[in-house]
């Protein structure tokens, strides 16, 4: 799976990202894929399903997210 593409939907943008390699959530526990985006972006996605529907940012959907975002300025 490491080194494979994977399309992941950003709002209404949808990326080609390369899969890195696979971790846990430190916030929620959840198995998520690392991916780089096209930009060279590290970024935490949600696994994919297998009917191909483009997957989500895992910050989007992580119950937990909070601890990943700095207090807002
Ligand atoms: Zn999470």
């Amino acid at each position: 799976m490491f080194g494979e593409t994977l399309l992941v939907q950003i709002g209404k943008t949808t990326l080609l990202c390369t899969v890195d390699n696979d971790s846990l959530c430190r916030g929620c526990g959840a198995p998520i894929l690392w991916v780089l985006t096209p930009a060279g972006r590290k970024m935490p996605v949600d696994p994919p399903d297998e009917d191909g529907t483009p997957t989500v940012s895992h910050f989007s959907t992580c119950p937990d997210a909070s601890r990943f975002r700095k207090a807002k300025a």
